[in-house]
């Protein structure tokens, strides 16, 4: 099959456009969703953007992209990673993502949760029933802001795709927590040590970003985390790639309708105050990474 721009040898097809794109106009196609996210979100040139990099297939597509955009923008990059400290799994994304780093000539900086949290993921779930993801989702998102701010970046770039946006919007369907979505593409709290964050790959589906990631000879672990399977999202994601197999482009429809509501919606932001403990923002007297690692200290 050849491509439906040019004579050259098909190397992806999108079953919601019907048409085959060699790896060039594939890449052309990626790389301009990528762009326009960030058009959209106002990346200023001469911004630092810390990059969370958990050395997976989406961050390692974001941090290569970022830098690829460096010929064009001036941006100074650091990536920044979360160990959770999840046995045999962590270790081995790590040991990717300070590769791709050397590769890339990155800085990179390695956060364990040991040391900010007082035990790893693994000790944290010993005995406890709750999902781990609750505690994980937190403490990674408390880390990567407090990073930014110590780091003086002026914004946090995660590599979200489609599918983790689209999932997000079902979840919180089901949980009937409608904020959230809208938290999710806009923030609704607001404050100085609150570093703005960008999702410039969440129009990308997952699948195009392994290709794209193969296709650039990137460095990346594909394990998959062994608590992800324990999670709500991990039956959202199943149903999702059903309806999407059944009918394409049914998680860009998804997307983009989630889009449209959030935009209709009036928010005023809350301005949110210091933590009593660690005076890091938050809408309570004490944040949520404090609460946790209080309950997980008893
Ligand atoms: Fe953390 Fe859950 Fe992701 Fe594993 S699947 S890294 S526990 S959020």
């Amino acid at each position: 099959m050849a491509c439906h721009y040019c004579n050259n040898e098909a190397y992806v097809y999108l079953p919601y456009a019907a048409r085959e794109l060699c790896e060039k106009h594939f890449s052309k196609l990626i790389e301009s969703r990528f762009s326009r996210s960030l058009r959209e979100e106002g990346l200023k040139p001469h911004a630092k953007v810390l990059v969370g990099l958990s050395g997976g297939k989406d961050s390692a597509t974001l941090l290569y992209m970022l830098k690829k955009l460096t010929s064009k923008i001036p941006l100074s990059i650091v990536a920044v990673t979360i160990d959770e400290g999840i046995a045999n799994y962590r270790s081995k994304s790590v040991e990717a993502a300070e590769k791709l780093c050397k590769e890339l000539d990155i800085e990179h900086v390695i956060v364990p949760f040991s040391k900010e949290v007082g035990k790893s993921l693994d000790e944290a779930m010993e005995d406890n029933p709750e999902p781990a993801c609750g505690y994980c989702g937190v403490f990674r998102r408390y880390l990567l802001n407090k990073a930014a701010r110590d780091l003086k970046a002026d914004y946090v770039a995660i590599g979200h795709n489609l599918d983790d946006a689209v999932q997000t919007v079902m979840m919180n369907l089901l949980r009937n927590e409608p904020s959230r979505i809208a938290r999710f593409f806009k923030p609704l709290s607001t404050s100085d040590d609150f570093v703005p964050r960008l999702k410039p790959l969440i129009h990308i589906p997952e699948k195009e970003i392994v290709l794209y990631a193969l296709s650039k000879g990137l460095v990346f672990d594909d394990g998959e985390c062994p608590y992800a399977n324990r999670s709500i999202r991990y039956d959202v994601r199943v149903l999702l790639n059903n309806l999407e197999d059944r009918y394409p482009g049914a998680k860009f429809r998804i997307l983009r309708s989630a889009l449209s509501i959030v935009e209709s919606m009036k928010f005023e932001p809350v301005k949110m105050k210091p933590c009593s403990i660690c005076s890091m923002p938050t809408n309570n007297d004490v944040c949520m990474f404090c609460s946790m690692k209080e309950k997980l200290s008893k």
